[in-house]
């Protein structure tokens, strides 16, 4: 498998790290400190074609690729990891959900907001009582004519109070199991729905995160996203995906936190030398170094797969779970090269240390990916 970086990638991630540089990085620790969703930022991403990544030029969208998609989520990520998670939950997940299962008059209603990035979009599966084990969704929906009414929560949603609309799964027959949960596109300014409790967050503070609340919530029978009950498997289709740019978030989050060590360690001077001349800090910044390649080798093999088709159920689950828990490990080390500098808000570092817990959590924890790697390996479905 090559994974020589094209020309155009590297035009395409040139012009975003410009845009990074100028836009994201003088304000991260702001954003940060007031849980500030940069909508301005998204506005112009929008403009770049950066929330239309995968869609098809038809619809708006850039058409890349997957392996250009991980590299753009790694690039943002290196910078402000919460910019990339917001990116990340409305490409692959929001958008990428009514792009992959849309009707062709779905697609063509709300893909072009999307892409364009006037509006921006939400996916809700986590409930209250329904976290790693998702077909515990509890949220109802209800055939009423020539419309669905929704009832229930969805918990821990990114961009739901920033985004217009949401792909929102919920149970239309409960007898069946998973296979009785549907997907509903729902626009968030619609009468019956509302922007719950907003989550106070250990890191990735400037990404919106908050409850969505339905009560007799009343959708168009249009609104079913996919066929009536594939919503929960089609969920697993779009986290496969979804794990991938989590995978290149880990990446990307990591690189920034081992950029910003190796430049301090270079700089700090302690015994009459660069703490980089002491063997400890080289052996550090040697393991780290490793452990980013190597996460990142296992994110464009499973992007790599997804391009050419093929499955990628373990592939992401393995990249994911491998990269978050790498860019943990990374950040912990970036911070100790920092010494007491790096537990202050005047390195960047501290504020990656937060940001990475999210990895080994969101799109499924670690110990899921392992059951889903190990599903896999065992033949299981
Ligand atoms: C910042 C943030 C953004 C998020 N954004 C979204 C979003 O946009 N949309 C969305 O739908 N969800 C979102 N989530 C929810 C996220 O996907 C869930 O938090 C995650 O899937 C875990 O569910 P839970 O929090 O209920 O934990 P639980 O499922 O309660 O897990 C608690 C612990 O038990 C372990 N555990 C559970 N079951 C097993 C098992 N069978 N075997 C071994 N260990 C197990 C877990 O690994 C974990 O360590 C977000 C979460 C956060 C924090």
């Amino acid at each position: 498998m090559s994974t020589a970086v094209s020309a155009e990638r590297r035009a395409i991630l040139r012009s975003l790290s410009e845009f990074c540089e100028a836009e994201i990085r003088p304000h991260v620790l702001a954003w940060d400190e007031a849980q500030e969703f940069p909508r301005d930022v998204f506005r112009k991403l929008g403009q770049l074609g950066f929330l239309g990544v995968l869609v098809p030029e038809k619809y708006g969208g850039a058409a890349l690729s997957y392996m250009d998609y991980q590299a753009i989520v790694e690039e943002i990520a290196s910078v402000d990891p919460a910019v990339a998670l917001a990116l990340a939950a409305h490409n692959s997940l929001g958008s990428g959900h009514i792009a992959q299962f849309g009707s062709e008059a779905q697609r063509q209603k709300y893909l072009p907001r999307l892409t364009s990035g006037e509006w921006l979009a939400a996916w809700g599966l986590t409930e209250a009582d329904a976290g790693s084990d998702s077909s515990g969704t509890k949220t109802t929906a209800v055939r009423d004519g020539e419309s669905w009414v929704l009832n229930g929560s969805k918990n821990f949603i990114t961009n739901a109070s920033v985004g217009r609309v949401a792909v929102l799964m919920a149970v239309t027959d409960r007898e069946r199991g998973n296979k009785g949960i549907s997907a509903f596109i729902v626009e968030l300014d619609h009468p019956g729905i509302r922007v719950g409790k907003k989550e106070n967050k250990l890191g990735m503070r400037a990404s919106d995160t908050c409850t969505l609340v339905m009560e007799d919530c009343r959708v168009p029978a249009g609104n079913l996203l996919g066929q009536p009950g594939s919503g929960w498997v089609d969920s697993m289709k779009v986290l496969d995906g979804g794990r991938i740019s989590i995978a290149a978030l880990s990446v990307g989050l990591a690189r920034g936190a081992y950029e910003a060590a190796l430049a301090y360690s270079r700089d700090r001077r302690q015994f009459g030398k660069p703490i980089c001349e002491f063997e400890a800090i080289q052996f550090y910044l040697a393991e780290m170094a490793t452990g980013i390649d190597a996460a990142r080798l296992l994110t464009e093999r499973a992007a790599a797969a997804k391009d050419a088709g093929e499955p990628v159920t373990k592939l992401s689950a393995q990249a994911k779970l491998f990269a978050s828990e790498m860019a943990v490990h990374v950040t912990d080390r970036a911070i100790q090269i920092h010494g007491g500098y790096g537990f202050t808000k005047d390195y960047p570092v501290e504020k990656f240390y937060r940001d990475v817990k999210l990895c080994t959590i969101g799109e499924g924890t670690s110990e899921i990916q392992k059951l889903v790697i190990a599903r896999q390996l065992l033949g299981g479905a």
